[in-house]
Formats: structure tokens, sequence, C-alpha cells
């Protein structure tokens, strides 16, 4: 589903991503942990093509992303295929980002409506389903300033997926959360993942990272030091400078 290739980028003279190679299989979970600046949230915007690499290649779905061949050369896809790109990648940030001013159910429902053109009682009905599988069904009409952390995070990942993703990317969904919301945004993203959804989340939840990701990679300094079976990794880690940073966080 996902195939980097040496992902490159740079912010003037500070390399922040040195040649990232990773692999997604369709269904998988990989989790992604490492330091603060290590390049965690700059490689997951390169994947939907926020940030643009400097030099590698990213396919998802088999579809070159942000470019298009021609005559063997790379030119940068024109907005509207970069939109319609980017619509089939699901991204969930640390802060939720909700419209204050529309309720839950009219969050979910306004990427269908202004970007799918969903006939909104159509829409209305898929996102109030939606609402439902993160268990929000009874705060579809509340404003983001009236629902928890964890709530207005489980409508985010709701709104994500009213867009019908191949992809979603998750960066840090429960940082900014207080302890007692993290384990119901973890159940959603555990469900999600039992229902064959490919993600990519970038965590410090080592506890989900062990249970729910079927592959783990440690990034450190722009470059994947180590990665693996999540229990292989946490268990015995092989590089120091992965040690260092578990001995950290577990
Ligand atoms: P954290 O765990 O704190 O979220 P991270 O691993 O996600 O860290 P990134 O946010 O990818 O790290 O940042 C990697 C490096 O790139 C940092 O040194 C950061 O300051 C730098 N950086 C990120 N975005 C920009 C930008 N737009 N312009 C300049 N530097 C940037
Ligand atoms: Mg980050």
């Amino acid at each position: 589903m996902v195939e980097a290739v040496g992902v490159r980028k740079t912010f003037g003279d500070l390399e922040v991503l040195r040649g990232i190679d990773m692999t997604v299989a369709t269904g998988q979970v990989v989790c992604v942990v490492g330091p603060s600046g290590s390049g965690k949230s700059t490689f997951l915007r390169c994947i939907n093509h926020l940030e643009e690499p400097q030099a590698g290649r990213i396919r998802v779905d088999g579809e070159l992303i942000g470019y298009e061949e021609v005559g063997g050369r790379l030119r940068v896809l024109p907005e509207a295929r970069l939109c319609r790109q980017r619509q089939s990648i699901g991204m969930v940030f640390q802060r939720f980002h909700l419209f204050p001013h529309r309720s839950a159910v009219e969050n979910v429902m306004e990427g269908p409506v202004t970007v799918k053109g969903r006939r909104r009682e159509r829409a209305r009905e898929e996102a109030l389903a939606l609402l439902d599988r993160v268990g929000l069904a009874d705060r579809a009409h509340h404003y983001p300033a009236q629902l928890s952390g964890g709530q207005q995070q489980r409508v985010a990942i709701a709104r994500a997926l009213a867009m019908a993703p191949k992809l979603m990317l998750f960066d840090e969904p429960t940082s900014a959360l207080d302890p007692e919301l993290v384990g119901e945004v973890l159940q959603v993203i555990k469900d999600l993942a039992a229902d064959g959804m490919t993600m990519i989340v970038v965590t410090h939840e080592m506890g989900f990272a062990r249970e729910v990701g079927d592959h783990l990679v440690f990034m450190d300094d722009g470059v994947i030091v180590e990665q693996g079976p999540p229990r292989d990794v946490l268990r015995s880690p092989r590089h120091d400078r992965t040690r260092a940073f578990l001995s950290k966080v577990l």
C-alpha cells in the first residue's frame, strides 16, 4: 500500500530526512517512534505531499505521490490531482483542528459535501454512522467545545474516515490528551486495525505499538535506525540509540 524509497527532506541547511525507505503492506499497522526532532512528522507529511521531498519516491496504492512520470521524467502533479491523492490519505494530528462553530456531525460531513459533492442528507447519514463507529452516536450534535479532548479526537478520526481513505496517518494522536482519555482514542484506532485499515501511527504509546503494531520503526536524526516486529524491537533493541530512547519512554 505504501512504498517509500530514499526520501530526503531538508529545510535550509537542516537535513531532516536522510534517506527513508519504508514499505507498508495493505492492512498493516506500522508504528513509528523516535525522539523529538527525528523527522517523524516530516515523513508523514511527505506521504501526502504536505511537504515536498528533495529526493525519493513515495507510492500509495501503486500511485506516485505528488508527481507524474512523463517520458521518463518526473513532473509535479497539477493541484487538482494532488488534491485527489490527498483525499485518499486520511490524516489525524495531535491537535484535533475541528471547526469550532460546527457540530460533530457537521464536522464529519464537511469533506464529503464540499470536496466530493455528496448530497447533504446522504453525507449526514454517513457521518452519523461514522460517529457511531467511534462511539459518539450520542454526541453528534455537540460542538467541539462541549466535547472532551478524547471525544474531539474521535470526531477528527471520523472526519478523516468520511473521505473513505485507503491509508490513515496518525501523528501522535493521543499526545495532547489527558491520560485518562488516551485509551478511548487508542481503542478506536485498534478497531480500525481489526477492520483491516492500513495505518502509519507515530506514537509514544509503546503498549499500543506492541499490541496493535505489525511493525515498529525507530527513527533518529532523519534515518531509520532499527525496525522489526514490535515485540522484538522493544524487548531486545540492537542499537544503542534505540536502547537509550526506549529506556526513557518505557
Ligand atoms: P516531535 O516528536 O517533536 O513531533 P518529529 O520527529 O515529528 O518531532 P519533525 O517535526 O519532523 O520531528 O521535525 C524534524 C526537524 O525538522 C526538527 O528539527 C524541526 O525543527 C525541523 N522542521 C520541521 N518542519 C520545519 C519547517 N517547516 N521549517 C524548518 N524546519 C522544520
Ligand atoms: Mg512530530
